[in-house]
């Protein structure tokens, strides 16, 4: 084991592998509060990656409903429950201003430990800690679909004795799209001991070389996301390969730019935008989408931090949901994401607007500046919107989408008008 750092947790942290990242980053945002569980990403991975024999249950991209949902079925309740049972240290934060003012602990910094600690402390002989599940728990993707959770149900009565109301719903679920997060310190890399998970130096994608592996399943125990799928009819593990075909610009459709994923491009609620994180961390481009709203302003985070994996597909967190359920799971900076989020800057408002006007992977934006359309109060705070233009490039500097902050409204002719 080495020591790395790990910006998500603040903090160093044991590691099987030197500290070595990638030239940029593959990662993506995804915005929860505008997902509405068509499962449309789904099955555009489905259909194109993982619809042959042997492949039945495996959905590398999956939207299960929280807290109950789970593909497979609780797989963060017994990986947080391993951390909880077995660490040394409680899962706490320290958010002082002065941990958050150091660049090296955007998020505060995490006491508990890690999987891979977990693994060290328990004295296995294995890099990190965690569980095989097995063929049931595969078996219902969309296991509690839409189920809430309530407080304060009146048993006898079923009457629901609670309403849901800004800031925190008494009755609430959310919807959770996940898929191999491409992990900056990826445990599945780090459980093979044949060597045949490896990560990209280009784009930092994680991939299980389909030659060397063996079936092992060790990747599938140790990765505590549950990406990797064991594939009884090759006998060998698979896993999202992020489209890495797409991501290098071998689809036509993108003339040979990059290309987003197949789950990305599919998101009917607009909800995702994918992306290249710029490699220095230090050094985050304030014109790159990815790393504006994740490395500068925070806005989107990432999935159970504390897992230690550095995970790289962020998240901006429901506004509704219970704030202690949220923070257990996206961390500390859940407060803050939410009220940048609810109120939009002028900046942030125009940067939404990008999400899922083009296939192509937008690596810079530009906002020109357009006149005042409205004004109101969120929560106390002045919201006010510019029709603003957003402008995305590619990264050969091509134009690639332009879009109006402001829908234009068309009239219909007066011809036309009764057209029935
Ligand atoms: S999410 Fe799991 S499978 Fe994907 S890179 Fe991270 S540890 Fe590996
Ligand atoms: S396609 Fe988009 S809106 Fe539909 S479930 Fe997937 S992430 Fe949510």
């Amino acid at each position: 084991m080495t020591l790395v750092h790990n910006w998500h947790l603040g903090r160093t942290m044991e590691y099987p592998y030197f500290e070595s990242r990638p030239k940029q980053q593959f990662a993506a945002v995804f915005n929860t509060n505008r997902c509405i569980a068509c499962q449309t990403c789904t099955m555009a991975h489905k259909s194109t990656w993982t619809y042959s024999k042997g492949q039945e249950y495996m959905w590398w991209n999956n939207v299960e409903t929280k807290p109950y949902g789970g593909y497979p079925q609780f797989w963060d309740h017994n990986i947080l429950q391993l951390l909880w049972d077995n660490g040394n240290n409680p899962m706490e934060w320290y958010t002082s201003a002065e941990d958050k003012d150091d660049k090296k602990a955007p998020y505060g910094l995490y006491n508990g430990d890690t999987i891979f600690e977990l693994a060290q402390i328990k004295g296995l002989k294995q890099h990190a800690v965690g569980y095989i599940p097995d063929d049931k728990e595969w078996r219902f993707p969309n296991i509690y679909e839409d189920t809430a959770a309530s407080e304060k149900t009146n048993i006898e009565t079923e009457q629901v004795s609670e309403y849901s109301e800004l800031p925190e719903h008494k009755r609430w679920y959310f919807y959770l799209q996940r898929l191999c997060n491409h992990c900056t310190y990826p445990a599945c890399l780090a459980a093979c001991p044949r060597k045949a998970i490896y990560k990209r130096k280009e784009d930092g994608i994680v991939l299980i070389d389909q030659k060397r592996c063996r079936g092992y399943r060790k990747c599938v125990e140790q990765c505590p996301y549950k990406k990797p799928m064991y594939r009884g009819e090759t006998r060998i593990t698979e896993k999202c390969i992020a489209c890495y075909p797409r991501v290098e610009g071998k689809d036509p459709v993108t003339k040979g730019r990059r290309m987003e994923a197949r789950c990305m491009a599919a998101c009917v609620g607009k909800i995702r935008l994918n992306g290249l994180l710029t490699g220095d961390r230090n050094k985050p481009d304030p014109k790159n989408p990815m790393d504006w709203l994740i490395r500068i302003h925070k806005v989107a985070l990432p999935l159970y931090p504390q897992f230690g994996t550095e995970p790289n597909i962020y998240y901006i967190p429901p506004r509704w949901a219970p704030r202690g359920y949220l923070r257990q799971m996206f961390g500390p900076g859940v407060d803050e994401a939410i009220e940048k989020f609810s109120a939009p800057s002028r900046e942030l408002l125009a940067i939404m607007q990008l999400f899922r006007t083009t296939q192509t992977m937008i690596s810079k934006f530009e906002i020109e500046k357009g006149k005042k359309v409205y004004e109101t109060q969120v929560n106390g705070k002045k919201f006010e919107v510019y029709d603003d233009t957003a402008i995305g490039y590619a990264e050969d500097g091509t134009e690639v989408v332009r879009i109006k902050v402001e829908e234009p409204t068309w009239e219909s002719s007066k011809e036309r008008f009764f057209s029935y």
